[in-house]
């Protein structure tokens, strides 16, 4: 099952290309990680889903994996290029607090998410400002031939590096002038698209995050972060970078050019010279009105769904509906699709459990052909919908005894993480915060409910439905999961 070669989409090259590991039998990974200044959204956690299902399927293939993500907790400025306040400072300057206190409830609260989207924990959570004595030997080694310094700070000069901007799609295709006139120019600026890698703190100001450095006092750049957690951590080459689609824009090209100066190789036609094998890239999660925000109306934070009634597995389920290179609307409509299915899905493997001890398994069985199917959907560049039906099929599957279906559930579950081994369909109900009545509250009256219409009195029967449906609840008559009522 594990034979199918895996093909990758490699934004750099723009091809599917077969994995072949750097280190035999190894799978090094790096994901950008979140900037912990404020709750992330549900559109940043697809990305660590998609990172996640990248890193379950590395080891499902019996790569040994070490995939690293940062915390990024200084110098991530609220424009991705050179624009703008540190997004760190100005959420503490907007709370009043210590702007360590800031990352370390907000990187919390993203463990939380990961934990509750059954991401698994990755090999080290790579903080930035734990790594400022290597970000500051990093940018010395590459200053002299890459860099100058201005007022405001030392900044790379794009032109010294061989094939700047390959992976942005609008630098190097149509557009491309236009693209870069929209990066902000600072006063002595060599080329537009140059960037800080150290922003010197202005004469008379002092920073909550700053330390001493051959370039003034003052803080790293966002892009140096990366490349440095990356050497270090993982060395270049490393396998596979990833990313949200946005980072194919600024982060990641500038992250290349220092990957580059740093090793002194060449352009980016060996894509090794790049720091990394792979950079792969999901799509965003969009909401109708527009861009996911943390600002503009509704904050789709995770806990807002579970706030909703939402178990966070379903959001999960969600984005395995859809390829990570699509873009995926959201929709409260196709969060509850998704957890009706992740619900019949629940059920369906409770039942397998109930009956996997005491059936025996038949001779001849469909399951290894199915599970061969399910590899090479998964081994077609992460493709999750596919497989999702490949594993309702074995559920439902007739022909086969429990246990080895229960057998391959394990196995496909290894890679799309729903928990479908634990989960139960109690865990999938969950009450919305402003539910006026309680479950115990519902089952007695769906209950008395019950009687009544075994009794033949439909007025009371009607009546119970009519006042359940007051408090919120909807009474689902013949509802073929027996669910039987939904808030
Ligand atoms: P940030 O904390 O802004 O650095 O973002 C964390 C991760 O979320 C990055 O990989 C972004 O590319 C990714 N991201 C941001 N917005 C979205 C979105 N709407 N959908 C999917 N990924 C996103
Ligand atoms: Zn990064």
């Amino acid at each position: 099952m594990t034979d199918t070669p895996l093909k990758l989409l490699n934004s750099l090259t723009r091809q599917l290309e077969v994995f072949e590991p750097v280190h035999p039998g190894e799978a090094r990974v790096y994901t950008c990680g979140p900037t912990v200044y404020n709750y992330p959204h549900i559109g940043n956690m697809r990305a660590y889903v998609f990172a996640d299902i990248l890193g379950r399927t590395l080891s499902w293939k019996g790569y040994d994996l070490t995939h690293i993500i940062n915390i990024t907790d200084v110098g991530h400025l609220t424009d991705d290029a050179d624009a703008g306040e540190d997004k760190m400072e100005k959420m503490a300057a907007q709370k009043a607090q210590s702007i360590w206190d800031i990352a370390k409830h907000y990187t919390e609260a993203f463990w939380a998410d990961v934990k509750a989207l059954n991401i698994r924990e990755p090999a080290k959570w790579s903080v930035a400002t734990d790594y400022i004595d290597e970000m500051i030997a990093f940018a010395k080694s590459i200053a002299e031939e890459h860099c100058y310094l201005l007022d405001s700070g030392l900044y790379f000069d794009v032109s010294t590096v061989e094939d700047y901007g390959k992976l942005a799609r609008a630098v190097t295709g149509e557009g491309a002038e236009e693209s870069r006139g929209r990066i902000d120019t600072v006063e002595g600026k060599r080329n537009a698209a140059d960037f800080a890698i150290w922003r010197k703190t202005p004469a008379g100001e002092t920073r909550q995050m700053e330390w001493d450095s051959p370039w003034g006092r003052g803080a790293p750049g966002w892009h140096l972060e990366c490349s440095v957690m990356g050497e270090k951590l993982l060395g270049f080459p490393f396998d596979i970078h990833t990313g949200g689609i946005d980072h194919r824009e600024i982060h990641h090209p500038n992250e290349i050019a220092q990957n580059q100066a740093f090793c002194g190789c060449g352009g980016l036609d060996v894509a090794t010279h790049s720091g990394a094998r792979i950079w792969m890239h999901n799509n965003f999660l969009v909401e109708r009105s527009g861009k996911m925000s943390k600002s503009a109306g509704e904050f789709l934070r995770l806990q807002l769904l579970v706030d909703k009634g939402y178990h966070p597995l379903a959001y999960r389920m969600m984005c395995l509906q859809a390829h990570y290179r699509s873009e995926l609307e959201f929709s409260w409509e196709g969060l509850s699709a998704a957890l009706t299915r992740l619900k019949r899905i629940v059920m369906a493997v409770e039942q397998l459990k109930a009956k996997a001890e005491t059936i025996p398994p038949t001779s001849h069985s469909e399951v290894p052909r199915y599970l061969n199917t399910f590899g090479d959907w998964i081994s077609d560049d992460l493709n999750t919908g596919v497989p999702l039906t490949i594993l309702e099929q074995i559920l439902s599957m007739k022909s086969a005894a429990p246990k080895e279906r229960l057998q391959a559930v394990e196995i496909m579950d290894s890679v799309l993480g729903l928990d479908l081994l634990n989960l139960s369909r109690t865990d999938l109900r969950i009450r919305p915060k402003n539910a006026q009545v309680t479950e115990e509250e519902i089952e007695a009256e769906l209950l008395r409910r019950k009687e009544a219409r075994a009794a033949k009195d439909f007025a009371t029967s009607d009546a119970i439905r009519d006042s359940l449906g007051e408090k919120g609840v909807e009474v689902m008559d013949g509802d073929p999961l027996g669910w039987e009522w939904k808030v």
